[in-house]
Order: C-alpha cells, then sequence, then structure tokens
C-alpha cells in the first residue's frame, strides 16, 4: 500500500467529537505536525451545537434560544485550524450531519439526528472514506469511554475504531477507495501525576473564580499507561491562540484556561499518548508518532 505521490509522506488522522476539543486535547500536537509538513487531517464528528456560551453578547445563540450556535462554532473551528496551521478540516459526513447530543443524560440524547444516536456503521463510513482518500500512518482518537463519559466522545471512539477495521478490509465497499491499513492507532490521555501538579499550579495562579479537579479532564489516566509523550513548547503559542479561537466555549488566562463552568485547568504544550494498535517505534516514552513508521 504505497501512498498516492501528491501525499507528503506522513499523514496524521485525528477524531475528535466537537469544535475546541482538537485545539485542548492535541493541539500543540497538531501545530507541530502541520509545521513539519505532515499532512494533518482533522475530523470533527459534530458541530457542538448543544454548548454552553461564554458571555452575555453571543448567549442567544445556544440550543434554548436560536440554536445556531453549531454554525457560529464552524467560524470559530476555522479560526482555530488557521492558528494551528492545519488546512484540512472535515466534519463526519459534512456540516451538521451529526447534532451534538449533550451530556449523558440529557433528553438531548434520544434526538434522533444526534451523534449518540448515529448508525455506526453508516457514520464509520464516512470516516473510512476519509481514511482510504489521506491514507494516515496515524490515528488519534479517543479511548472506549471517551476520555471522560460524554456520549458525543464515546460515539467517536466506537466510529473512529470501526472505521480503522473497515479501511483496511477490501471487501469493505471499495467504491470508497483503495483499502488502507493506519499503522498506529492512540489514544489522548493526561497522566494522572501532571493533571493533578497542573491543577494546583492552577489554582495557586488563581485566575478563575474555581479550580477543575482531574475527573473533568479527559483522558486522565494512571502514568504507566502513557506510552508516548510530544512536548511541544515551540507550539504553546498556537495552541493558546487555537484554543481562543473557540472564544463561545474557552477562556484562557496565561497558561491556565477554563470552559464555560469557570473551573481553572492547566494550558499544557506536552500532550500525552498511548499507543493501541501498532508497535512502538523507540524505546518508550516515544517522542514521535511517527516513530517506526515506514514513510
Ligand atoms: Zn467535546
Amino acid at each position: 500500500m504505497t501512498a498516492a505521490p501528491d501525499l507528503p509522506p506522513r499523514r496524521l488522522l485525528l477524531v475528535h467529537a466537537h469544535p475546541d476539543d482538537e485545539s485542548i486535547v492535541t493541539g500543540a500536537t497538531m501545530a507541530r505536525y502541520a509545521a513539519e509538513g505532515a499532512l494533518v487531517t482533522l475530523v470533527t464528528c459534530t458541530l457542538g451545537e448543544g454548548g454552553e456560551v461564554i458571555g452575555p453578547e453571543l448567549a442567544h445563540l445556544t440550543a434554548d434560544r436560536d440554536d445556531t450556535l453549531g454554525a457560529h462554532r464552524i467560524g470559530e473551528l476555522d479560526a482555530a485550524m488557521a492558528a494551528l496551521g492545519v488546512a484540512d478540516h472535515r466534519f463526519l459526513g459534512g456540516p451538521g450531519r451529526y447534532r451534538d447530543s449533550g451530556m449523558m443524560g440529557v433528553t438531548e440524547n434520544t434526538r434522533p439526528d444526534c451523534f449518540w444516536q448515529a448508525d455506526r456503521d453508516e457514520a464509520a463510513g464516512h470516516l473510512v472514506a476519509v481514511v482510504r482518500e489521506v491514507r494516515p500512518q496515524v490515528l488519534v482518537a479517543y479511548d472506549e469511554n471517551g476520555g471522560y463519559g460524554h456520549p458525543d466522545h464515546i460515539q467517536a471512539h466506537r466510529v473512529a475504531l470501526r472505521a480503522y477495521d473497515l479501511a483496511a478490509d477490501p471487501a469493505y465497499r471499495p467504491e470508497l477507495g483503495t483499502a488502507w491499513r493506519i499503522a498506529k492507532v492512540y489514544y489522548s490521555r493526561m497522566p494522572r501525576s501532571v493533571i493533578e501538579q497542573g491543577l494546583k499550579e492552577t489554582a495557586a495562579a488563581g485566575g478563575f473564580p474555581g479550580v477543575a479537579v482531574p475527573s473533568d479532564v479527559p483522558g486522565v489516566v494512571d502514568d504507566g499507561l502513557v506510552t508516548t509523550v510530544l512536548d511541544n513548547p515551540a507550539y504553546a503559542g498556537a495552541k493558546a491562540a487555537a484554543m481562543r479561537a473557540h472564544a463561545t466555549q474557552i477562556t484562557v488566562a496565561g497558561d491556565h484556561f477554563a470552559l464555560s463552568n469557570d473551573l481553572g485547568q492547566p494550558l499544557l504544550a506536552t500532550e500525552y499518548f498511548q499507543l493501541v494498535h501498532g508497535e512502538a517505534g523507540s524505546a518508550l516514552p516515544e517522542t514521535d508518532l511517527f516513530a517506526g513508521v515506514e514513510v
């Protein structure tokens, strides 16, 4: 399986649930690989229509008022991608195909158009088309709990891993392109010791009314599960700028940020991953998602 000659040698695919997740969880990594000339492809599964809105000026956008937050967040995501230097961004099945499901247990979970209710194989088919087009060697996704239990994050995990399998099966929908096996699959992670220390520093900085707890943060695991550490200080500014672009969702203050709940968290330029499919390309921890990948 060789790549088409017009594709860059290194290709990274990230699957995220809502606009803003990509910047919070993987912003520095995306900026780094884009700057290094890799093809960075972001697939976002929903428009984040169910989000809350920070600040009174745009409060009318929310689902219980104008219900126009999704369209607004497309613009925020465009600005975030510009800040990260990432040109290739798609919404799964096209913008608005799958609606934000809201937090687990709310009535929006039962809307037939929401991502939580999506047929998994149909949703995965949209992603298979992207995989076979851009032929990534590396996929970054969430764990089976979606990192922290949000229905759209859980579904994003299921769809990403289903597409990973289906894309490699030559018998599956050949009209979507030539089968492609992704060499390495990672879950986004946050080592427990890192977030505990970071939250202490956020508390000491005192920039927000409250401070988050580790269970508010996606992907927290015991340090020993982390296989791969990307220390990206050169891209801290790009990550912060991308997070600021999601202004209805995120307030950035120095090295810290808060979501609409006003609970501060550390804004970390170092990002962490767990290799779950494929072989590590170096002694652990790896420092490059493409370690050991033939390009
Ligand atoms: Zn999200």
